[in-house]
């Protein structure tokens, strides 16, 4: 028996009865095909901001990998050329320079989370000179508690994702988009992403990595600001500000579905590539 996710029934739910039942057999045929590579969301593409970029159009995964190379230009810096330097620029150590960045940041009341619950601020964690970035969303109840990004479950998952990577935790950088845990965790609104991110690109532009990746819908959206699915946006590299992103599902959004790993590893193994890491025949578990 044919099994359909609850957003692929409902999809179908909304065909005319009349369709025809040779064409009904090869959608939901195709339908299961996808389900099996681990595909789930399906979407109308009409307010797709990516309808332009023809190498993002919806196409068979195997393609998509074989195309990962695709590059999409995001957009550039907003320079302003009045503003004042930035207190880091011109400093050489860059752990010194994230150290100048967080006095900046302060004890931050720039948004409504300082007054919503949160514990403390948390900045960022890893090595200042890291070649990976990872990015999330924003902290939960124990990173607000311990003051460190991915601490808690999703944390443990992003460490063996790291760990299958042949890296250790302590080799990459991970920041979230906003930095004080949003009440009940729940989404980032755009305001307080908007408020908080400026400190998150000083932190990348200090430390400078090789590859960026955003885990997850928040993240990606965020820093590519495009409208996307995540099945649309990830397989691609994208140029942001110069650096290479890419992006994967969240870790807690894998604990949730677990079958996406494989995908989140081909993710990674496009990021290994690109880092010069050895391939692992090992997947996150
Ligand atoms: N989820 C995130 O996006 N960031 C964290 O730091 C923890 C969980």
């Amino acid at each position: 028996m044919l099994e359909l996710t609850a957003r692929s029934k409902c999809e179908t739910a909304r065909m005319p009865i009349t369709l025809d039942p040779h064409l009904r057999r090869a959608l939901a045929e195709r339908i299961r095909f996808y389900n099996e590579l681990g595909i789930y969301d399906f979407y109308r593409p009409e307010t797709n901001p990516l309808q332009a970029a023809p190498e993002l159009q919806p196409e068979a995964p195997e393609e998509k990998t074989l195309r990962a190379k695709t590059v999409v230009v995001a957009p550039p810096m907003e320079e302003d050329l009045f503003a004042a330097p930035k207190p880091e620029s011109g400093v050489k150590d860059p752990a010194k320079a994230l150290r100048i960045v967080r006095e900046d940041l302060g004890d931050c009341t720039r948004c409504r989370l300082h007054k919503q619950g949160r514990k403390q601020i948390v900045f960022g964690v890893g090595n200042p000179r890291a070649e990976l970035m990872f990015i999330g969303e924003a902290p939960g109840a124990d990173e607000d508690e311990q003051g460190e990004p991915f601490v808690g479950r999703a944390g443990q998952l992003l460490n063996n994702m790291i760990k299958a990577m042949g890296l250790q935790r302590r080799d990459v950088y991970i920041a979230n988009i906003i930095k004080c845990r949003p009440p009940g965790n729940r989404t980032p609104e755009r305001d307080e992403c908007e408020t908080c991110s400026p400190f998150l690109m000083r932190q990348i532009a200090v430390i400078q990595p090789k590859v960026i990746v955003a885990l997850g819908a928040v993240a990606a959206k965020t820093l590519l600001a495009i409208n996307a699915p995540m099945a649309e946006l990830r397989g691609h590299w994208y140029d942001f500000r110069g650096t290479k992103l890419a992006v994967t599902y969240h870790p807690a959004f894998l604990l949730r579905d677990p079958r996406q790993k494989k995908e989140a590893w081909k993710d990674l193994q496009m990021v290994m590539k690109e880092l010069g890491l050895p391939s692992h025949v090992r997947s996150a578990e």
